[in-house]
């Protein structure tokens, strides 16, 4: 057995340098020179500095979209830079493509990086923007740190790493399923440092792999006082866990890689979710023991929805609403999901919006200081609300365009409809539109089937029933007047005037107060007649304006319509 005396002295200089070139002999960069390369940025005061940092694990999730739009926000806020890193170094959990996937799916919602990875390659001084082509960086200051005693490596077979980095839950490996003894776990730890270089030396030459940890100087019984700008002042105990800085194959754990890049790449403030609230002291340590400012942070706090009981559960990625790209799919415009997220992500953003209808979600102060620290609710119904505001303002230029595109993709037989005469679609579409209480009548571009689809004669049918308690016989007799009356070339009031005298003609009123004063002295009202001929024309008791549909639908559709309704009274 090794001498104790003969342990490898963490405070041995020479001993240090000496590992640090065992374990990186191809590393001759020094970490200043490094930082040369990433200048500091010749940016106006105040500005901010944020990115959206993403494992290509998956698909983008609601909770990511989050974050990456106060990041968004605060850095073109202030005239700053927004970077997209690709989180890349969990070769295990990657799935293909989901990278590629994530680019599209960020530029679809219209979120705008200055820097970073993009659909052709990658933009910016201070990449690669995919962590797994900056191995050679994290390298240095690998080297850098077991060069100062700060960090060691540890020859352990895949097993025994597992059980030791279920201590740190964030690292690569995440096995629940086996017993865990802290006790046990500290002591091997601590068991890790005692070793010689000549076991360095013998371990490397014969091929074996090791991790580099970082050799933690903390207590957990030490806590301080840290300011998170969502969260506020909380305490954070000191780092006290041995934790893999570089895994056995060389690429970085997140921690290490956070800390090089995000300084590297000069971020100011890193916005990320609170599920990495319990890895900061890790990387304050990381921070300090490197030599580097940390950035700011903000942790966000998850989304949450409501389970069939009325319980708040965190929305996960399995349920309803969290996968970005089924919005596409539902038919949600990316504006009408943007405009959701803000108003979550602001509680006054609403208010602003309907005081600044005509203004960019952009154009918006945004403000931290109003974001949630408990959660927001996500809940389908008010984005639906929200997508019928956003919509309303379009123009029907762009709702056709919505649309269609939409339709192209999911309901093909709807699509040929609507494109067969992209005037006539535009007029239904323009109705109801443009004034200061614009219609609001779909939120997703699927709704509009439901809510024109009767402009199509593939579509019509009659749905509603005939209204309760009203008689039929004299529907049929006013409905057949209608048509031999009606004249495409009318103007409203010359049209309207028509159905009143049909009201009056059969006993019901054309003065809706004369009605109200007196209805016992009538059969109904012009209301009533008007009923008949909206259920005739769109097969429903609801619709848009009754002059402009049938100005639309044309004479011969109208007539026939009427007609056919009124022969099967
Ligand atoms: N790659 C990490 C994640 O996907 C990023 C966390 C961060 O923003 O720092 O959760």
């Amino acid at each position: 057995m090794t001498d104790v005396k003969d342990f490898f002295d963490f405070d041995d200089a020479e001993k240090c340098q000496a590992l640090a070139e065992l374990l990186f002999p191809e590393v001759t960069e020094t970490p200043e020179q490094c930082l040369e390369r990433f200048p500091k940025r010749e940016l106006k005061e105040g500005a901010k500095v944020t990115r959206f940092a993403p494992s290509p694990t998956g698909f983008l999730h609601f909770g990511g979209l989050f974050p990456t739009t106060v990041g968004e926000r605060l850095a073109h806020q202030s005239g700053g830079v927004f970077i997209l890193r690709i989180e890349d170094t969990d070769a295990k959990r990657e799935v293909e493509g989901a990278a590629e996937k994530l680019i599209v799916t960020l530029d679809h919602y219209g979120i705008k990086f200055d820097e970073g990875a993009t659909a052709d390659g990658e933009k910016g001084i201070y990449g690669p923007y995919y962590q797994s082509k900056r191995g050679p960086i994290y390298h240095v200051f690998a080297k850098q740190l077991v060069r100062e005693g700060k960090a060691y490596p540890c020859f352990t077979s895949d097993e025994e790493l597992m059980k030791m980095n279920a201590v740190d839950k964030k690292a690569e490996i995440k096995e629940k399923d086996w017993h865990f003894d802290a006790e046990a776990a500290r002591e091997q730890m601590l068991d890790q440092r005692r070793f010689t270089l000549d076991d360095v030396k013998s371990s490397l030459e014969k091929g074996e792999k090791f991790v580099l940890r970082i050799k933690s100087n903390g207590s957990a019984e030490n806590k301080r006082k840290f300011t998170d700008l969502i969260k506020g002042t909380i305490d954070v105990p000191e780092n006290d866990e041995d934790f893999v800085l570089l895994k056995s194959d060389g690429i970085p754990t997140y921690h290490f890689a956070h800390a090089v890049d995000d300084r590297l790449m000069g971020t100011t403030h890193v916005i990320r979710g609170e599920e990495w609230l319990p890895s900061l002291p890790k990387h304050l340590q990381l921070f300090a023991y490197l030599g580097f400012k940390a950035p700011k942070y903000m942790h966000i706090a998850q989304i949450m929805r409501l389970d069939e009981n009325g319980a708040k559960k965190k929305l996960s990625k399995r349920d309803m609403g969290a996968n970005m790209e089924d919005y596409r799919r539902m038919g949600y415009a990316p504006d009408c999901v943007m405009e959701y997220v803000m108003t979550l992500l602001n509680s006054n953003y609403e208010e602003w919006h309907m005081q600044n209808p005509d203004k960019k979600y952009t154009d918006f102060p945004f403000d931290i200081k109003k974001m949630s620290t408990s959660g927001c609710l996500f809940d389908f119904a008010k984005l639906n609300d929200v997508s019928k505001n956003v919509l309303s303002r379009y123009s029907a230029d762009r709702i056709y365009e919505g649309v269609t595109e939409w339709a192209s993709d999911y309901d093909p037989d709807f699509c040929r409809l609507l494109t067969r005469d992209p005037e006539y679609t535009k007029r239904v579409f323009a109705i109801g539109r443009g004034g200061k209480k614009p219609r609001k009548d779909f939120g997703t571009w699927g709704e509009t089937k439901g809510y024109m689809g009767f402009f199509f004669d593939e579509l019509f049918s009659v749905t509603d029933s005939f209204p309760e308690g009203k008689s039929a016989e004299d529907a049929k007799k006013m409905l057949f007047d209608f048509a031999e009356q009606f004249d495409i070339a009318d103007d409203q009031n010359v049209w309207f005037d028509k159905i009143k005298a049909i009201a009056d003609k059969y006993g019901y009123a054309s003065d809706m107060k004369a009605y109200k004063a007196s209805p016992e002295a009538f059969k109904g009202s012009v209301a009533d007649v008007s009923s008949f001929m909206r259920l005739a024309v769109t097969g429903r008791l609801n619709s848009p304006d009754m002059y402009e549909v049938m100005q639309i639908l044309g004479y011969e559709r109208v007539v026939n319509r009427i007609n056919n309704f009124a022969k099967a009274l």
